[in-house]
């Protein structure tokens, strides 16, 4: 069996922890199986590394950035292979150069294009376990370029794609993905097997366990990953097409966002594009804008909000603020104390009441709902950020709890 394996910046943070990876790693080796391994920077070390740069240049070009953050992942796979070369074990490191991750020429969001399989199989045909340094390709320039922040994930499943893997096991510090955060929920429970579709988004929804494109490029080829501990022997969550509860499971989990923020424009000029005007606005200074709401139409004016990223809050409220006489309203506000709640599940459509017993939840506690939001997957609420985990706790109750 060919298995990709990646390992996330905790499961390698300092050296009892890589031996204990390389335990695994020898362990699947000896099996008899084609090892192929994908490793993140240790510990906070990407973090390490741009607080370094930013302390020489705050505004270091894009170029020279990826070139620091690539060493990150450098020395994880040069010191997992000096772990396993000294067990006794063949091995070979490969940087995404060595192994031809070709991507396009975006430095620090980089896509990868294409990745050449010929070193790779020519050192699996070696019967050395090979070391891939993830997180890291090369553009046309032959330039160093990083995939974006969790971009290990990627390479990974990007690995899998290309050598049609026949397993693609992401290891990191939780157990799975869980039906809600379980350090928040302590009756949350780990999933057996979730859909591509609910892991976005439940990934996009500050669910941190995969990155979102990962998912997004297993989905498209089929890679079908498991999510589970490098510390705790157990079975994981299968991310995977279909899978076996779909009909019987109403919801499959339920996140949190609190990094959202909602934008309101008041007294909007009650007339046809006024809420294109604002989103036109918002959108060419590259914001993606998540929930939109209007006020029933009042016949003068009326309120339109929507919430984005916490980080584009004020960018976008400026972009707004800054085509008053050309949209016509009376102001614009931003407010950052919201939280977006979602419940998610591949059945929700097809089952009655979802949203009605999403609704009692809060209710009961006496949450107020400002926004509501559906789609085939999902059901978010926006509501106060302080009330969030509690909204949580109660949803999670309800579904899973009675
Ligand atoms: N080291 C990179 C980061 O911290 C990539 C990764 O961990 O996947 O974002
Ligand atoms: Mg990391």
């Amino acid at each position: 069996m060919l298995i990709v394996q990646k390992f996330g910046g905790s499961s390698v943070a300092n050296a009892e922890r890589i031996r204990n990876v390389a335990g695994i790693i020898a362990e699947s080796f000896l099996y008899g199986n084609d090892v192929v391994v994908v490793l993140s920077a240790q510990g906070d070390t990407t973090d390490d590394l741009l607080e370094k740069a930013a302390e020489i240049n705050p505004d270091p070009s894009k170029r020279e950035l990826d070139m620091l953050l690539a060493t990150g992942e450098q020395q994880s796979i040069a010191l997992m292979a000096m772990c396993l070369e000294g067990m006794g074990l063949p091995v070979v490191s490969l940087t995404g150069w060595q192994v031809g991750i070709r991507t396009d020429a975006h430095y620090g969001i980089a896509r990868i294009r294409r990745v050449d399989t010929e070193r790779l199989r020519r050192e699996l045909d070696k019967k050395r376990i090979v070391l891939v340094a993830g997180f890291q390709g090369v553009n046309k320039f032959d330039d160093y370029t990083t995939l974006g922040r969790g971009g290990s994930d990627t390479t990974a499943v990007a690995l899998a794609a290309a050598l049609h893997a026949d397993r693609c096991q992401i290891f990191t510090d939780v157990e799975g993905v869980y039906t809600a955060d379980p350090r928040k929920v302590p009756g949350a429970r780990k999933l057996e097997e979730i859909t591509y579709d609910e892991m976005l988004e439940l990934a996009s929804m500050g669910a941190q366990v995969l990155m979102n494109r990962s998912v997004q490029l297993a989905k498209r080829y089929g890679v079908e990953l498991e999510v589970l501990s490098s510390l705790v022997r157990a079975p994981g969550t299968k991310v995977k097409e279909v899978t076996r509860n779909m009909e019987e499971m109403k919801i499959t989990g339920i996140a949190k966002d609190d990094k959202v923020a909602r934008v309101t424009v008041r007294k909007v000029a009650d007339r046809p594009g006024s809420a294109f005007r604002i989103l036109n606005a918002v959108s060419k200074a590259g914001i993606n804008v998540d929930m939109i709401i209007q006020a029933a139409s009042q016949g003068e004016a009326n309120d339109i909000s929507f919430v984005v990223a916490q980080a584009d809050a004020e960018t976008a409220r400026k972009a707004v603020a800054d085509r008053q006489a050309a949209i016509g309203f009376e102001s614009v506000a931003v407010d950052t104390a919201i939280a977006k709640v979602s419940v998610v599940g591949a059945g929700m459509m097809s089952s009655v009441g979802i949203a009605s017993l999403v609704f009692e939840a809060l209710n009961d506690e006496h949450i107020n709902i400002q926004m509501i939001n559906a789609s085939e997957v999902k059901l978010s609420c926006v509501i106060d950020a302080a009330s969030a985990d509690r909204a949580v706790a109660a949803i999670h109750r309800k579904f899973f709890e009675s």
